[in-house]
């Protein structure tokens, strides 16, 4: 239900879209497929994706020699779940925490996208299923990023560690992992500088940190959690672009999904990609993070 308030205006602008494209038609046809092909790139789905979609739906006419606008529905919520194909099981991917302890999850994205806000919504989460949480302040370039966090810590009532601002985040993650041992704490989370003008900076201030970080737990970090703006469409795709660039990038969360027609770019990216989506954004309170489930997603397009 919060999942279909979250992405009600990309749902009414798919579906009303959808209805004109095959109104008054009772076959699928090449116009039929054209107009289609417009709704998904103006749902930010992305060329390429598009094209793929399209492809396989031309297909499926080219095999049945016949194709009921009634069906089409049915036939493009298959196909769009078969790209996204990294969470093949349908199971909802949320970040599971294995043995290791304490997981560090290093997360990463440009500054504005809502990174610090979806690690203040994952503390919560891990909180409330009983796991410790740390936090690492180690986006030292804005006073206000230590701030935000500070503010999240507060709030879901669990440690940060900080440093001033300036100071080195190779430092601020170091003594984050170090205290999180101490602590015997579950999970780390760990924010870091979206600097995006400079990429070889970005690059080098990533590894150092993961470098610094490996002196204490040699497999840290475990998982790589790029943050991405929904809202931005096609500038998502950007970013994405850089930071696997710029390091491995293990899992997505694409957040203000609600608030914007474009969320069409989540199919795109988790087919271009390759990279499981765990987590999308649909608001701004300490609930407003839902775990990705790919079939979910797709169905929240045509209720
Ligand atoms: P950061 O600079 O990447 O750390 O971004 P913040 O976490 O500070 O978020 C920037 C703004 O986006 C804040 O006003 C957040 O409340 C807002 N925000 C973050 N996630 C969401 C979301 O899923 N939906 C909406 N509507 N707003 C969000």
């Amino acid at each position: 239900e919060n999942l279909d308030k979250g992405l009600e205006k990309t749902k009414s602008s798919f579906f009303d879209k959808m209805s004109k494209a095959v109104a008054g038609k009772s076959k699928v046809d090449d116009e039929v497929l054209d107009d289609l092909e417009d709704v998904l790139i103006s749902s930010d789905v992305g060329v390429a994706t598009t094209i793929k979609i399209i492809n396989r739906i031309e297909e499926r006419v080219a095999r049945d020699k016949y194709l009921g606008t009634d069906e089409l529905n049915k036939i493009l919520r298959e196909e769009i779940a078969a790209l996204m194909s990294e969470s093949e099981s349908g199971e909802a991917a949320n970040i599971q925490l294995p043995d290791v302890k304490p997981y560090v999850i290093m997360v990463v994205g440009v500054n504005g996208v809502g990174k610090t806000t979806t690690i203040g919504k994952l503390a919560h989460q891990f909180k409330s299923a009983g796991k410790k949480v740390v936090l690492g302040a180690a986006d030292t370039f804005r006073a206000a990023a230590i701030d935000q966090l500070q503010i999240w810590a507060d709030r879901t009532d669990v440690p940060i560690i900080k440093q001033k601002m300036g100071s080195d985040p190779a430092s601020v993650a170091f003594d984050t992992v170090q205290s999180a041992v101490k602590m015997d704490a579950d999970v780390v989370l760990i924010d870091t500088a979206g600097r995006l003008h400079n990429k070889v900076n970005l690059m080098n201030e990533l590894t150092k940190v993961k470098r610094v970080m490996q002196k204490v737990i040699p497999n840290a970090p475990h998982e790589v959690l790029l943050v991405l703006d929904g809202s931005t469409g096609q500038n998502a795709f950007e970013q994405a672009k850089q930071f696997t660039a710029a390091t491995e990038v293990t899992s997505l969360a694409v957040t203000k999904l609600d608030g914007t027609a474009k969320g069409g770019v989540v199919i795109g990216i988790s087919d271009q990609f390759k990279i499981p989506v765990k987590y999308i954004g649909v608001g701004e309170g300490v609930e407003d993070l839902q775990v990705f489930n790919k079939y979910e997603f797709v169905d929240s397009f045509f209720k």
